[in-house]
């Protein structure tokens, strides 16, 4: 087994002004693991999300990818270094990101919004990006919508293309950020059902989400995250039905 965990978060602060986001969170999640991350609004879990995949930067603490520093402080200067630009664009192609909002673009047909990063952010051939475009919609299940725009698609189904767009840049690592929460309800179980299919092939995944049946029955692991600590951590089952935090409790009430 490998040891090095797929993702180390050692004790990252993030402050916003004088407002402390994120207040000493550490966390590992290791190959194929699913890992959601919950909380109430506020708490974090985006800040967090975005300095994983250094869109955001941060105060203080580390965080490895594959052993590799992502960026690190000089406490001396107080400074956040990045690692070089070279390591930075690696990591991004390495790195799938779903957000609430699918942000695909209206112009291009579907097959064109999946193989846009391929061309311009891979350098991949045309021909060479269709087929691995057609190959992420299949995994999708929306090959047949491949000529379409995303206007004339449901919410769920436009997700999806955002999912295959993440998926065929090929990373080892995916991140999704309320994924559903901008659907309509009967739209929810047909992205979650792809996500299940990805956590079965063995996808590395942290999921921020508020789909509790999701985080019961798909994530390895539930980190719950209150005020930009993580005050719970560990096997589903147990955080979302034996914690002994009071606010873990109280939070999951209104979900039941
Ligand atoms: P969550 O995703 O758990 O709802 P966020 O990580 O989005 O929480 O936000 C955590 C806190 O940080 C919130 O109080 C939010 O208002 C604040 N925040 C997030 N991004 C910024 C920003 N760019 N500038 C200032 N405050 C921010
Ligand atoms: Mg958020």
């Amino acid at each position: 087994m490998n040891k090095v965990p797929k993702i180390a978060i050692r004790d990252v602060c993030k402050r916003f002004g004088t407002l402390t986001v994120l207040d000493g969170v550490s966390l590992d999640v290791h190959q194929s693991e699913v890992v959601c991350l919950i909380g109430a609004s506020g708490s974090g879990k985006s800040t967090l999300l975005r300095c994983i995949n250094f869109l955001e930067a941060y105060d203080a603490g580390e965080i490895r990818i594959d052993g590799h520093l992502m960026g690190y402080v000089d406490a001396a200067q107080k400074q956040r270094r990045p690692m070089s630009d070279r390591m930075l664009r690696q990591a991004r192609r390495d790195i799938g990101f779903v957000f609430q909002q699918f942000n695909l673009w209206p112009h291009m047909s579907v097959i064109q919004n999946v193989m846009e990063p391929l061309l311009r952010v891979r350098g991949l051939s045309a021909e060479v990006a269709v087929k691995r475009g057609e190959v992420a919609l299949d995994r999708v299940g929306l090959t047949d919508k491949r000529n379409s725009y995303p206007l004339r698609l449901s919410g769920g189904q436009q997700q999806r293309v955002a999912i295959a767009r993440a998926l065929a840049m090929e990373p080892s690592l995916m991140l999704f950020d309320e994924p559903t929460s901008s659907l309509d309800p009967e739209l929810v179980g047909e992205v979650l059902q792809v996500m299940k299919g990805l956590a079965a092939e063995g996808m590395t995944m942290v999921v921020v989400t508020h789909e509790m049946g999701f985080a019961a029955h798909v994530a390895d692991r539930v980190a719950f995250l209150d005020r930009g600590r993580i005050i719970d951590v560990g096997p589903s089952q147990q955080v979302l039905h034996e914690s002994k935090e009071a606010r873990v409790q109280q939070f999951l009430q209104t979900y039941h």
